[in-house]
């Protein structure tokens, strides 16, 4: 068993990461960061109750003030995620960075990450994990560091089903990047849900 760290918005395939991260027996802290992200709110709350049930740390960090005065832009600041088309220079790495940060600080030796094969982000690539992983060592002085984003050769649909194999209630997780209160359905994310839903067979 060792320490290990997870990027954790509470949604499906973070959640999944979790159930899978404890069920090999690790103990896992996990960190939920507010960019001002319309489902910011929503994510707060599903992360929060789900680290409550599995009794995992869980560190929500408000990270909008200190990004807001960086970009001197007062619109919420989209990091990890391409449905507006606004992602910031470097958002994932900035996210990754300042988990892995905290993460060293706590005694973990790896920071996980949700992304998956349906992802479509460009530095959505096993190489770039990698270089940071090897980054972070480096600045540790050799003491080995690593991001790991294990289900990269994985569908949403698959990532879904390990987490509800593993106890995992897709309804206890969030999607919608459009609201905290009640799921669109129609935004990327919200569709992709239901799609992963409907090929695995869970009821809608
Ligand atoms: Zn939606």
């Amino acid at each position: 068993m060792s320490k290990v760290a997870l990027l954790f918005s509470g949604g499906p395939d973070s959640t999944s990461l979790l159930y899978d991260l404890l069920d090999q027996g690790h103990e896992v802290i996990t960190f939920t960061f507010n960019a001002g992200e319309f489902e910011a709110e929503a994510e707060r709350r599903h992360a929060k109750a789900t680290a409550e049930k599995l009794g995992v740390e869980n560190h929500f960090v408000d990270i909008l003030p200190t990004l807001q005065a960086l970009y001197n832009d007062s619109a919420p600041v989209v990091m990890r995620k391409v449905v507006f088309n606004t992602v910031k220079p470097f958002g994932s790495g900035i996210a990754i960075a300042l988990a892995a940060s905290a993460a060293i600080c706590k005694g973990a030796e790896k920071l996980y990450y949700a992304v998956h094969k349906g992802d479509s982000y460009p530095d959505n690539k096993p190489q770039y994990f990698e270089l940071l992983s090897k980054a972070i060592t480096m600045e540790q002085g050799g003491k080995k560091f690593e991001v790991v984003a294990p289900y990269l050769e994985m569908s949403k649909a698959e990532v879904m089903q390990r987490g509800i194999d593993l106890g995992m209630d897709v309804d206890a997780t969030w999607s919608c990047a459009v609201s905290s209160s009640a799921e669109c359905g129609a935004c990327e994310p919200c569709k992709d849900r239901v799609e992963a839903k409907r090929l695995i067979k869970v009821p809608a």
